[in-house]
């Protein structure tokens, strides 16, 4: 079934492209922007990968991809399609391929066959007219299987054909550029070129996605601006080796800021090294926080919090704003589950005294006020914008989840059916 999800209004305008269809989803034109995400998990090792893909998956991961790096991993590509399909998880898979991507595919139908897309690096499927003819016969594959491909670029693994000659080029100029911004057009030549042989070799122009991988924000973001430009195809944006905990969140969300508030950007991933021991989902989860703090879509209500300051002495506020987070992030998919439309949009406010609080909370469909030092000890319940309740503290949780669920109800349960008068 495809998912022919609608276009959702936003303050930024999205660039006009092509649509490309992966399995059940459509990426680019109109469609909303896809969150994905990559596994790293051993691909070969089906049950583990599989765990992860629906641990992605369940977090809002909308494609997943996973290397296939040889004959192993290519053969167990058809287990996790089928195990995924067994469980009832449609999601998309993408094959990730570096150097032998042509020989894996043709080696390993069964792979060829279960991927719903595959990613080609053009900067290492050989040189000279043996890239040429690795190319090709990766295209012809993805002609033969009918699937879409990723051609992405990465700025390690850069075609050195196209970097020597635009270095030398430079080197003529009488003032030349510096060499990353050289770089950037390398990466964005790479791109095209390759954009422009696999059309060549008879893949059609909508079976295309295009990504680069940069790990400098200004970097990243001048390529993608002259990526998008240059060709028609949907891209894929995103910082990669974005670095760890709030480096890479920072870096990443920076980068991905620039580029979708200029319309650019039709699936993204965060590329997050995982803090030992933690989710995989972690970048899916950033990745899903950074177009709902952008307004491009929206997934789960999300909690204003104030800073909190000298006003307020306990950490009851902080404890209640982050309670309230998680309650909201766990009851969501349930009300989503019950067809209760638009309750993703709804703001939530926890307020930590009397100077922000009633000004913040009326601003919210919900929102708490509590006391700041030497207020009265009592917390303040508003709905949508007007006082509704006061209790103490030791009791607020509770009041304030209960009254949370009763505006669900009534805002956005599914509205009953009228009977007509007679
Ligand atoms: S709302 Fe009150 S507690 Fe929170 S930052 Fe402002 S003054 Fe401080």
């Amino acid at each position: 079934m495809i998912m022919d999800t609608e276009y959702l209004a936003s303050a930024f305008p999205r660039r006009k492209t092509l649509q490309v269809k992966v399995r059940n989803l459509h990426v680019g034109s109109k469609h909303p922007v896809v969150v994905q995400s990559m596994t790293n998990t051993d691909t070969g090792d089906v049950s583990k990968t599989v765990a992860q893909i629906i641990e992605l998956y369940k977090a809002g991961s909308e494609m997943v991809r996973f290397t296939v790096q040889n004959v192993r991993m290519a053969k167990a590509v058809k287990g996790i399609r089928e195990a995924l399909d067994d469980l009832g998880y449609d999601v998309p898979l993408i094959g990730d391929f570096h150097f032998n991507g042509h020989q894996l595919l043709r080696e390993v139908p069964e792979c060829a066959e279960a991927l719903d897309k595959y990613r080609i690096n053009p900067g290492n499927v050989g040189f000279g007219e043996r890239h040429d003819d690795n190319f090709k016969a990766f295209i012809d594959l993805a002609k033969e299987y009918d699937k879409p491909v990723r051609i992405g670029v990465n700025w390690g693994s850069l075609d050195q054909t196209i970097l020597t000659k635009l270095m030398e080029d430079n080197k003529k100029r009488k003032v030349p550029k510096p060499t990353h911004i050289v770089t950037d057009e390398a990466v964005v030549e790479s791109a095209v070129q390759s954009v422009k042989k696999a059309v060549e070799y008879g893949l059609e122009p909508n079976r295309i996605i295009v990504r680069t991988k940069i790990s400098e924000v200004p970097d990243m973001v001048t390529a993608y601006e002259i990526l998008a430009d240059s060709l028609e195809q949907p891209l894929h944006v995103g910082l990669t080796e974005a670095g760890i905990g709030s480096k890479g969140i920072v870096a990443s969300s920076a980068a991905l800021a620039m580029l979708l508030s200029k319309g650019i950007g039709d699936t993204i991933r965060v590329s997050l090294t995982p803090t030992p021991n933690t989710s995989r989902a972690e970048e899916v989860i950033v990745s899903r926080q950074i177009l709902q703090s952008l307004g491009i879509r929206h997934f789960t209500p999300l909690v204003s919090s104030c800073p909190g300051c000298g006003r307020t002495t306990s950490i009851v506020f902080q404890e209640m704003a982050e309670e309230l987070t998680n309650y909201l992030q766990e009851r969501t998919p349930e009300w989503k589950e019950k067809g209760y439309k638009g309750v993703e949009e709804m703001k939530v406010a926890v307020m930590g005294c009397v100077v922000n609080g009633p000004g913040e909370s009326k601003h919210a469909n919900l929102g708490i006020s509590l006391p700041g030092t030497g207020e009265d000890p009592f917390c303040i319940i508003y709905e949508d914008g007007k006082q509704v309740a006061s209790v103490r503290a030791s009791v607020a949780p509770a009041e304030f989840k209960k009254r949370l669920e009763a505006y669900v109800e009534s805002h956005y349960g599914k509205v009953k059916e009228v009977t007509a008068p007679n």
